[in-house]
């Protein structure tokens, strides 16, 4: 009989949080520091992102802290709620994480921690994922999303390879919400301004009106779920372009926590491809 393999323990860092920047009205930058980072690395993603840890109502955490142990030991009511969010910057010299959280209100978890937090407040987590990085063969880049997505755009510019056209668009509520961006020769940033309308409302019309150049081109579009399915339809659909060229994915579902849609995620990409391989087989 084998013995069966132990599935080893997940890497849980712990952040402290050095300086807080409020960049935007709605955009809260976070520096995380400290020992609790010493195995943190990054493998040269720019979409790579980590899953905060938010302790959940209930007894406090064992210390030393054990992910495992509590998903083990306790209903499940009591583990910690995750979060998903970029990496904008990791310095591994200096051991500084680099956040940036949309405030998109006083609802969520993640959105208020971030407009309350102080130096000194201790911010753990899993990671990092991640996996798109833009692709120095591509012709050119189409780069798309809102406010949740600037983050992962702002890394992709700076690693733009050097001498390729880019397109980017970024919806934002309004003009206080434009953020400064590396803009390399041959990019092309479109800023939208939503001014209340619905995430993606512009986003879409503006990709679709694009005149796209020719060439092999790699797209990178996120936010909003609603849009960004809709933009894939574009580039998957109406535009035939391969898979292997798009990251594109939902962050975030306008009236769904991140657990709800995370719980409804794999339906509801189930039906994004299911539709598409149906207009691709007609
Ligand atoms: C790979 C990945 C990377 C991401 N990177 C970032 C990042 O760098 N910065 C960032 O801010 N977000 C990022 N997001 C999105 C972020 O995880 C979600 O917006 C998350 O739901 C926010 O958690 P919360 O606790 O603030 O709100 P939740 O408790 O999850 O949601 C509460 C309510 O707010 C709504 N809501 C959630 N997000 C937004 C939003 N952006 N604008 C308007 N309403 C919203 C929800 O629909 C819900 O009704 C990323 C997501 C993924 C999957």
């Amino acid at each position: 009989m084998t013995e069966r393999q132990a599935r080893p323990k997940r890497t849980v860092h712990t952040g402290r949080v050095e300086r807080v920047e409020q960049l935007t009205p709605h955009m809260i930058r976070v520096v995380l520091g400290g020992e609790g980072l010493a195995e943190f690395a990054t493998d040269g993603s720019t979409d790579s992102y980590v899953k905060l840890l938010f302790p959940a109502p209930g007894p406090d955490d064992p210390e030393p802290y054990d992910l495992d142990a509590i998903r083990a030991e306790r209903p499940r009511a009591e583990w910690p709620v995750t979060r998903t969010y970029t990496v904008r910057s990791w310095d591994p010299g200096s051991r500084e994480l680099t956040l940036d959280f949309v405030h998109h209100g006083e609802v969520g978890l993640a959105g208020p921690w971030a407009a309350g937090a102080k130096p000194g407040d201790r911010l753990r987590f899993l990671g990092p994922g991640g996996g798109y990085a833009p692709a120095p063969e591509a012709d050119w880049h189409l780069l798309a999303g809102d406010e949740s997505a600037l983050p992962a755009i702002a890394a992709a510019l700076e690693h733009l390879p050097e001498g390729r056209p880019a397109h980017v668009f970024v919806e934002v509520e309004n003009a206080e919400e434009e953020q400064p961006l590396t803009v390399r020769e041959g990019v092309r940033v479109t800023w939208l301004h939503r001014d209340g309308g619905a995430p993606g409302s512009l986003l879409v019309p503006a990709v679709r009106a694009l005149e796209f150049p020719p060439g092999d081109v790699q797209a990178f579009v996120h936010g909003e779920a609603n849009f960004v399915r809709d933009l894939r339809r574009l580039l998957r659909i109406d535009l035939s372009l391969p898979k292997e060229r798009l990251s594109v994915s939902g962050y975030w579902r306008l009236g769904r926590d991140e657990d709800g849609w995370q719980a409804s995620k794999a339906e509801w990409n189930q039906s994004v491809e299911a539709e598409e391989a149906a207009a691709l087989r007609s």
